[in-house]
């Protein structure tokens, strides 16, 4: 496949990628819920159901301008890379797109469970049996990204969906929105993503890689098994600067009863330096997700980990996004 790429964006992937813009409303084809039921940092979104098929997607809105700016190429960037994606199981499935002179909609399918971080909240950790199936699934979303030299740069509970409600959910990954493609011999430094979830090489602007989301996966497996975000502080800039001095920690209060299988599992996303972390076939095939693999086990006791310090324990702010400016 040609394809052609300015600084991270796919701004043209000719045959066999090809997406139907339309622009007749998209009311006449689906009955729209007024009020968003979610919103993002830059997106609205919206229930709707096919008229004729009565099916339920979620249409994602995003203005063309933002700040003045035309960004209609990122929106056809983050479309592209829903269409590539439109044959893994674990990334969010674009079904239609529609154009205003003001917006485009992501005709997408809908997750009925919500945002993982909406489980986070309720129950503060999840049992590790659960949380290793979990990442098995976003780790084969990002496997298939990485395999197409996209970085996601943006992995968080707000940005996994779960398909339905408990226990028998299964997770996809959504928001390409500051997704990039990495290609050899360009560089790509930016200031992206969530304070709480983001690199030490974005923070110091050194170049983004395919690796900068494998630390956001060593956070997540952090706060799925513990319900605490390993350098949070109390502010922003305290949370960076936790993140640059390379000290992880697995205190005792929030981590008794994980096993070490986890915590090394951990231990070899949250490096540094960015070359030395697994890559997303590497964690798959890690002993901790391994050991989880066997259908028979994932029968299983599904029920969560009970810790004593249960009543302490709660996640840390809903990290607030940070801008590039
Ligand atoms: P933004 O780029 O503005 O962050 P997202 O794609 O993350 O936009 O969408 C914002 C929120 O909308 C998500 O965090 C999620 O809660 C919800 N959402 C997005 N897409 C879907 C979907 N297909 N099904 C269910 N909820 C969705
Ligand atoms: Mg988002």
């Amino acid at each position: 496949d040609s394809v052609n790429c300015q600084q991270g964006f796919i701004t043209e992937i000719h045959c066999p990628l090809t997406v139907p813009i339309r622009t007749q409303p998209l009311t006449d084809t689906y009955a729209v819920d007024p009020t968003p039921f979610a919103r993002g940092k830059f997106a609205t979104v919206r229930r709707c159901k096919h008229k004729e098929t009565g099916i339920e997607y979620a249409a994602k809105c995003i203005r063309k301008r933002r700040r003045a700016a035309d960004i209609r190429h990122e929106i056809m960037h983050e479309m592209y890379v829903l269409k590539l994606s439109e044959n893994c199981p674990h990334i969010i499935h674009l079904h239609e797109v529609y154009e205003t002179a003001t917006e485009v909609n992501l005709v997408l399918e809908l997750a009925a469970g919500g945002e993982l971080q909406r489980v986070l909240e309720d129950q503060e950790v999840i049992a590790e049996m659960e949380a290793a199936r979990l990442m098995r699934q976003i780790l084969e979303g990002v496997a298939f990204l990485h395999h197409n030299n996209i970085a996601h740069l943006d992995i968080k509970p707000q940005n996994l969906l779960l398909t339905s409600a408990l226990p028998q959910y299964d997770v996809k990954l959504c928001d390409f929105g500051i997704s990039r493609l990495i290609l050899k011999g360009s560089e790509i430094r930016e200031i992206l993503g969530t304070p709480d979830y983001v690199s030490p090489e974005i923070l110091q602007y050194e170049p983004i890689s395919l690796a900068t989301d494998m630390w956001s996966i060593g956070v997540l497996a952090y706060v799925l098994l513990s319900g605490h975000t390993p350098f949070g502080g109390e502010t922003k800039q305290e949370t960076f600067w936790n993140i640059t001095s390379g000290i992880l920690e697995f205190p005792e209060e929030i981590f008794c009863g994980v096993s070490n299988d986890a915590k090394d599992f951990i231990q070899r996303l949250l490096i540094t330096e960015p070359s030395e972390r697994m890559t997303a076939k590497e964690s798959l095939c890690h002993s901790w997700i391994k050991k989880f693999c066997d259908p028979e086990n994932t029968e299983k006791d599904l029920s969560r980990r009970s810790s004593m310090d249960e009543a302490n324990t709660e996640v840390s702010d809903v990290p607030s996004e940070f801008s590039k400016d």
